[in-house]
């Protein structure tokens, strides 16, 4: 009797321990989905018509005082983005399409192809420099730069729909341009951050469509603001940028208090995909905005 009562214990010990580590074996998400929208200045945006960002914000957590690197311009934002790490590490000082130079640094696609090579991981960009961060052997899937919102949403939905992508970059691009044309403000551009907008609905609507939603997060944010016609600067305007967190184990309507950089984005996706954030990364999982019991 004693001894049944044992090997009945010894068996519940067992399960238990099964359970455990298969609760720890599995990412907290499968899905990450890192969302740029460029020259995305919260000042700015706050005055647009965006509901479904909101609502995302509303529903998930926000903070608009996260902050980009400095000099506060595309490429190096965006490889600070993706690498996890500050400019004096990346050493990308440059702004424009250079095929010819390479990035010396790992980023945060490598490292989840570096852990399970299975890890299905897809680019979409909206201007071609951006290829850069696209390590040889780090991506399933690259699709040619799309400027156009519509076309850059078209692209990754169909995508998202067919294959189901565990990591994922989406650039929405024109949100730039319209402020270097018209002004950081400007009806303009106004009226794209309007279509980003549509187009973070149709992303999320794709996700649903693939049976995924119950395993995704969003992270929405930008390479940088910007002020007038420009960008580039140290101040305020240029440097602050928003990030919004939408999808499982987030925080409903929480407010993120903690100084959030461009580099977390990076950190913050690897945590969730259960992929180890390398020593030499600035960035943090920011793992206060979650809540994953
Ligand atoms: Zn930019
Ligand atoms: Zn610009």
């Amino acid at each position: 009797m004693k001894q049944y009562r044992f090997a009945k214990i010894l068996f519940s010990l067992t399960l238990v321990a099964l359970w455990a580590a298969a609760a720890t074996a599995a990412p907290l998400a499968k899905h990450v989905f890192i969302i740029s929208i460029d020259g995305g200045a919260p000042y700015v945006m706050k005055d647009c018509d965006m509901p479904v960002l909101e609502k995302m914000a509303e529903n998930g957590a926000a903070s608009w005082e996260a902050q980009t690197i400095f000099p506060s311009v595309t490429l190096i934002a965006h490889v600070s983005m993706m690498t996890g790490v500050d400019v004096d590490k990346h050493k990308v000082t440059w702004n424009g399409h250079e095929p010819d130079k390479t990035l010396d640094v790992t980023t945060c696609f490598a490292e989840a192809k570096a852990k399970d090579e299975n890890f299905h991981t897809a680019f979409f960009t909206g201007k071609d420099k951006l290829v850069l961060i696209d390590l040889p052997g780090s991506m399933n899937h690259t699709e040619k730069p799309y400027y156009e919102t519509e076309d850059v949403t078209e692209a990754a939905a169909e995508y998202i729909v067919a294959n189901k992508p565990n990591l994922t970059f989406i650039h929405f691009a024109k949100t730039d341009g319209l402020g270097h044309k018209h002004g950081w403000g400007s009806d303009e551009q106004k009226a794209g951050f309007n279509a980003v907008d549509t187009g973070l609905g149709k992303l999320w609507k794709a996700v649903e469509e693939a049976g995924i939603a119950d395993e995704t997060v969003f992270i929405i944010t930008a390479d940088h603001g910007g002020h007038k016609n420009t960008h580039g600067s140290n101040q305020p305007e240029d440097m602050t940028i928003p990030w919004v967190l939408s999808g499982k184990g987030v925080k409903k309507g929480y407010s993120i208090a903690e100084d959030v950089k461009v580099y977390d984005s990076a950190a913050t996706a690897l945590w969730l995909l259960d992929v180890d954030i390398p020593d030499s990364f600035d960035g943090k999982a920011i793992t206060n905005a979650f809540d994953f019991n």
